[in-house]
């Protein structure tokens, strides 16, 4: 039923969005083009950006060097080598994650991809965009799977390859909400597993999801990939929670 759906209204949804005026994915004004944020919510977003930890990508309190750590990732180094987001997980940049989820506008994913790139620069020669699974029953649901189509539009605009089967989900993660950063590396736990090996073997892995909380689920994938062969893996996300007290860049 959820597939049928998502067939009869993937047309007729491309229709509507052709017909109407574009709207602000932040407060839903109408603005004059596709793909752009009204002037006040494009105002409110919080960029990150340095000074920020070289691995996991959060802002960090001082002006400091470049291969700086913070201290999460100097206590327990991550498997990924580098995470990077455009923006916190707040006010308008939200909105367009949740635009996108829920709304089924899948043309925002091509929004997004622009600023993951412009943060992530060049990828590797040997990069493969690996989207985060969903497991099937919620991509069964909701007709897509968010950071499938966010990676579609990566692999787009960066002319990489992309391997969306590369990673499985074999067990549904109930929902992490308000656990702290333990008991989500427990969540998932054997919630992943590498389905083709050969499409990531010796080349850097390009991990996508729309967003990054405690970065446990990230975590995970990379280690499993990393296991898998993979030589590296850099994780991409649209927007990045921040932890209470860290605030990023007004207005850039
Ligand atoms: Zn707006
Ligand atoms: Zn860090």
């Amino acid at each position: 039923m959820g597939a049928m759906l998502a067939l009869v209204t993937s047309p007729f949804r491309a229709v509507v969005d052709a017909v109407l005026p574009p709207r602000c994915p932040g407060c839903g004004e109408i603005v004059d083009g596709d793909d752009r944020f009204c002037a006040a919510c494009f105002a409110q977003l919080q960029a990150i950006g340095p000074p920020q930890c070289a691995c996991c990508g959060m802002p960090l309190p001082h002006e400091s060097d470049a291969a700086a750590r913070c201290g999460a990732c100097l206590a327990e180094p991550p498997p990924f080598v580098r995470a990077r987001a455009p923006y916190a997980y707040a006010g308008p940049a939200r909105q367009l994650v949740l635009a996108l989820k829920h709304g089924r506008r899948l043309h925002l994913a091509r929004m997004m991809a622009r600023a993951m790139l412009r943060v992530a620069g060049n990828l590797p020669d040997d990069a493969v965009i690996v989207p985060v699974p969903s497991h099937r029953w919620r991509v069964w649901q909701r007709g897509f799977n968010q950071a499938v189509e966010i990676a579609r539009q990566l692999a787009r605009q960066s002319g990489r390859p992309l391997a969306v089967d590369a990673l499985d989900r074999i067990k549904p993660t109930p929902t992490t909400k308000g656990l702290g950063r333990r008991a989500r590396q427990k969540n998932v736990q054997g919630a992943f597993r590498v389905a083709r090996p050969g499409e990531i073997t010796n080349r850097t892995v390009v991990l996508v999801d729309d967003v990054m909380t405690t970065g446990a689920t990230v975590s995970a994938c990379a280690a499993k990939l990393l296991k898998a062969g993979a030589r590296h893996v850099e994780v991409l996300t649209y927007a990045r929670a921040l932890r209470e007290g860290q605030v990023g860049m007004t207005g850039l």
